[in-house]
């Protein structure tokens, strides 16, 4: 089963991508964003010390996203056989320790993917999605604030996965359908998709 890792910076189309394959696998989608937006919503104890991070753009303590998410993933091995980790690991203390944690409980990622786009680009669709979602990280200050954060804490994983054996590196400036069709390719080569899996989505390109 497939238990893949999205790593990209914001806007490079993680969340979209990320849904589609679960869809066609059925792993379980956990994206760690959405799991904190709603855990704000909530208006708990946490939801306010998450939230104080989120709005600025920059990441949430560690400890705070192992204890969300630990269980989460580990029921959804449980369940499913399989995760697509959308936005998590973000730094590499959090590969490192989701690698042991991995290895404990035997649900060690076998994929990751990484999504890219040119700045701009990044840019001008996650201002796009500010109009139709209204996220309050989506402005443009806090956007090149998480574009920076980006570059600081998490593409360093991108060489750590790559040593491992178990990356691929796509560009998102292309026509969604593109994109689809050469992550279903290189996962069905790995055996860790099903070759009948056909897409039915649509083509429209998206912000995630
Ligand atoms: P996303 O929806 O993936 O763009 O995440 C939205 C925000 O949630 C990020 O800007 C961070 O503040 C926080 N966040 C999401 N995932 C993580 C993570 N793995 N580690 C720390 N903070 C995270």
């Amino acid at each position: 089963m497939m238990r893949v890792i999205m790593l990209s910076p914001p806007g490079a189309g993680k969340g979209t991508h990320s849904k589609w394959l679960a869809q066609q696998t059925g792993a379980e989608h956990i994206s760690s964003g959405e799991l904190l937006r709603s855990e704000v919503a909530s208006g708990s104890d946490v939801g306010r010390q998450v939230a104080a991070y989120t709005a600025r753009g920059d990441l949430v303590p560690d400890e705070l996203i192992f204890s969300i998410l630990v269980p989460i993933v580990v029921a959804a091995v449980r369940e499913t056989g399989g995760y697509v980790l959308d936005g998590f690991p973000r730094t590499m203390p959090q590969a490192l320790r989701a690698a042991e944690i991995g290895v404990e409980f035997s649900l060690t990622s076998n994929a990751v993917i990484y999504l890219t786009a040119p700045q701009d680009e990044l840019v001008s669709r996650l201002l796009d999605r500010a109009q139709r979602e209204g996220r309050d990280d989506d402005t443009l200050e806090v956007i090149r604030h998480r574009l920076a954060v980006f570059a600081a804490e998490t593409a360093p994983l991108v060489d750590y996965y790559r040593g491992r054996g178990i990356l691929l590196e796509l560009s998102t400036d292309r026509p969604e359908a593109e994109v689809r069709a050469d992550l279903q390719g290189w996962l069905e080569s790995r055996g860790l998709m099903p070759s009948a899996a056909a897409s039915s989505a649509d083509d429209a390109d998206a912000a995630g």
